[in-house]
C-alpha cells in the first residue's frame, strides 16, 4: 500500500446531502489524531515504500490543528521512504480558510488543497446546509491561488432548481479563479441523510435526470474547452495537475486508510474498513484490536471493478489487460457484451482500448454495469 488516507470524522455541522461518516459533537475530537497515529503504528508494516501520496479527507481535516498535521506529517516522512515531492493533499473547508491558516499548512508540508466549494450559489448552498456562504468561497479561494500551485476545487451540479445557465455561471466563476484541478459531482440523495427526508416530504423536486445530463455535459464542453483534461468522469485537471491519490487509487494501487469508517485495499484482492463509529473505534485502537472488516475479492468483483474504474478514466478498459489478468473467457465475455454498445456508438474501439465516446459519457455507470458479471 503505498498511499496513506486519513478520515478525520468532525464536521462544524452536518451537510443535508452527506452520508460519510462523521460527528458534529465535540467528543474525541483532541484524541482522534492521536489515536490515527497509533493505528498507523499498528498496521505499518502493511504500508509499502516508497510512499507516493498522502491524503487527509473526511470529515473536515481542516479542523485539525495545523500542529497536528506538522507532527502526523514528520512522523510518516520520518519513518517511511517516500517518493520524491510526494503528493500531500489536506480537505478544506471555505469557512476554515484564511492567509494564515494557509501559510501554516505548507509549513507543515501540506502541498495540494481541495476545496469544497460546492456551489456559489447561496440557494443552493442553504439548501447543502454548507457552513459557507458564497463570500467565503469567494475569499477562500482568493487566498489560495496567493499560496498553492496545486489545489483542487469540488463542484456540485443537478441541484434542485438549478437551470443550465444558474450552472454555467458557477462554472465560470470557478473557471476565473484558474483552478488547475476540478471535481464536479452530482447530487445524489442517499438514504438517512436530510435531503432524502425533504425529497420524500415533496419539500425539495429533483432536477429531471435530462437536464442534470445537460448539466454535465456543459461542463465536459466548457473544460475542454478550456483546456483541461477530463481524465476520470468527474476529474478534470491541467497537464500535471492530477490527483495522484485518485489515480493511484483508480489503478488499483494499495492504500492503508486510518481513523474510523477508512476503507484499506492491499492493492491486489484484500479491502477492508475500520469501524463507523469514534467510540468504538477509539476502543479498538486502545486494546490494540482493531475492529474492522475485511472482505477478500474474488476474480468477479475484481473483474466488476476494474471495468468499472476503467471505464471511467480516460484510458478506457484494456482488452489487453482482461485477458492478462483474468484470463480468455473474461475477455471473450466483455467483447461479447460491448457488442450493442458499439452498435449504438456508446461505445468505440481506440486500438486495444474500449472507451467511452462524448455524448455518452453521462451514462457511464449504467454502460459499465451492462459489461458486468453477474
Ligand atoms: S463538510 Fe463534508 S464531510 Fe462534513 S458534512 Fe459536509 S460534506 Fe459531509
Amino acid at each position: 500500500m503505498a498511499n496513506l488516507y486519513i478520515h478525520y470524522p468532525f464536521c462544524k455541522q452536518a451537510c443535508h446531502y452527506c452520508n460519510f461518516h462523521f460527528s458534529t459533537g465535540a467528543k474525541g475530537r483532541d484524541q482522534m489524531m492521536e489515536l490515527i497515529e497509533e493505528e498507523l503504528q499498528m498496521r505499518a508494516s502493511e504500508l509499502k515504500s516508497p510512499l507516493e501520496s498522502i491524503y487527509f479527507g473526511g470529515g473536515s481535516p481542516s479542523l485539525i490543528s495545523t500542529e497536528r498535521i506538522t507532527s502526523f506529517i514528520s512522523k510518516v516522512t520520518n519513518q517511511f521512504d517516500t517518493v520524491e515531492g510526494m503528493e500531500i493533499t489536506l480537505e478544506v473547508n471555505p469557512d476554515d480558510v484564511d492567509e494564515n491558516y494557509l501559510s501554516r499548512l505548507k509549513l507543515a508540508g501540506i502541498n495540494r488543497l481541495s476545496l469544497g466549494i460546492q456551489s456559489f450559489s447561496e440557494k443552493d448552498l442553504r439548501l447543502m446546509h454548507r457552513a459557507h456562504d458564497r463570500k467565503e468561497a469567494e475569499n477562500a479561494l482568493k487566498a489560495v491561488t496567493k499560496q498553492f500551485e496545486n489545489f483542487s476545487l469540488d463542484l456540485i451540479y443537478g441541484m434542485p432548481d438549478s437551470s443550465i445557465g444558474d450552472w454555467e455561471e458557477s462554472l465560470l466563476l470557478a473557471l476565473s479563479y484558474d483552478p488547475p484541478h476540478i471535481s464536479a459531482y452530482a447530487l445524489t440523495v442517499e438514504e438517512k441523510t436530510v435531503l432524502h427526508r425533504l425529497v420524500n416530504k415533496d419539500k425539495v423536486t429533483l432536477l429531471p435526470e435530462e437536464t442534470v445530463k445537460e448539466q454535465y455535459d456543459l461542463l465536459v464542453a466548457l473544460l475542454e474547452q478550456k483546456k483541461y483534461i477530463n481524465y476520470e468522469f468527474s476529474s478534470f485537471g491541467k497537464p500535471n495537475f492530477f490527483s495522484v491519490n485518485n489515480q493511484n487509487y483508480w489503478n488499483g494501487k494499495g492504500y492503508l486508510g486510518l481513523g474510523p469508517s477508512a476503507h484499506s485495499f492491499d492493492g491486489q484482492a484484500k479491502r477492508s474498513w475500520n469501524i463507523s463509529n469514534n467510540h468504538l473505534y477509539a476502543s479498538g485502537v486502545q486494546s490494540g484490536k482493531l475492529d474492522r472488516e475485511i472482505e477478500q475479492l474474488n476474480t468477479k468483483d475484481r473483474y466488476n471493478e476494474y471495468i468499472m474504474t476503467a471505464l471511467r478514466k480516460q484510458e478506457g478498459v484494456s482488452l489487453v489487460y482482461v485477458k492478462k489478468a483474468f484470463g480468455k473467457t473474461h475477455a471473450a465475455y466483455l467483447e461479447e457484451q460491448v457488442s450493442r454498445h458499439l452498435a449504438v456508438r456508446n461505445l468505440f474501439w481506440d486500438g486495444d482500448h474500449l472507451k467511452i465516446v462524448r455524448e455518452a459519457k453521462f451514462l457511464t455507470d449504467g454502460i459499465a454495469a451492462d459489461l458486468f458479471l453477474i
